[in-house]
């Protein structure tokens, strides 16, 4: 069996969010929120084909994270994988009779084992996962307006992680979003600021993480220059090493890194 880990972002921010991830073989994507032809573009750029996806994992049901799904749904087979909730509101995306998991605890795929946990985010039944593979753990977590108990439980031990730096907390506050959405984006079901964020990673870090993907970042509430320097000032606060912390992108795939 291949010991393959790798991950990268495909894309990611509040317009689109597709992760790519592959072990001993298996390829698979957590979220199909980009437009179909832009996921067969990036993965063509890291010499994936659409082709080789078995499996997509679904989080939630919003645009951001389903956009693409109907049209990969109709030009391949990958089995869609999501909870009940989630299943009921995008079936309609996928054909009759299209290879679906519904799941509702943690399950196998050959060695990978996948770990779903819920969010805390204005969606029908939220999720994030975490995938173990060969004693090596990584975990995705974006769409959540704070940090549950649950949700720092599940993410401690992962060696890489993509988590949410949605956005700085004085730049929502000053920006131009009129005020029930700014309240619900830093509300509990909303999403994670960059503080929050750094305040996560510095409670669940340990000496197995060593690279954090900042994800999900807003357009207008947020900078990545901003998202950077929060984590990695929190950290030297603390004086906790902090692990390589990678930057995602809207528009292209960010680095790619193997565990
Ligand atoms: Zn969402
Ligand atoms: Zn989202």
């Amino acid at each position: 069996m291949p010991s393959d880990f790798y991950i990268c972002v495909l894309g990611s921010g509040s317009k689109g969010n597709c992760v790519y991830l592959r072990a001993g073989g298996v390829h698979f994507l957590v979220d199909a929120g980009l437009r179909y032809n832009d996921v067969e573009k990036r993965l063509h750029d890291i010499d994936v084909s659409t082709k080789d996806i078995q499996h997509v994992f679904i989080t939630h049901e919003h645009i951001d994270h389903i956009s693409g799904l109907k049209k990969f749904a109709k030009n391949n087979t990958a089995t869609v994988h999501l909870n009940a909730q989630t299943y009921l509101r995008v079936s309609s995306e996928l054909p009759a009779h299209y290879p679906v998991n519904v799941f509702d605890t943690a399950f196998e795929i050959n060695d990978i084992r996948v770990t779903p946990f819920a969010v805390s985010h204005d969606a029908v039944d939220p999720m994030a996962f975490s995938f173990s593979f060969l004693g090596k753990k990584i975990s995705v977590v974006t769409d959540t307006g704070y940090a549950t108990t649950l949700v720092k439980e599940q993410i401690k031990n992962s060696d890489v992680m993509v988590l949410e730096c949605n956005h700085d907390e004085e730049m929502l506050k000053k920006g131009i979003y009129p005020w029930p959405l700014k309240q619900r984006i830093a509300g509990k079901l909303g999403h994670l600021s960059n503080l929050q964020a750094a305040q996560t990673l510095a409670e669940v870090t340990s000496e197995r993480l060593r690279h954090v993907f900042l994800a999900h970042l807003s357009a207008e509430n947020n900078s990545p220059k901003l998202a950077l320097e929060t984590v990695g000032s929190h950290f030297s606060n603390l004086q906790l090493n902090c692990p390589a912390l990678i930057m995602t992108h809207q528009s292209r795939v960010s680095e790619l890194v193997s565990i």
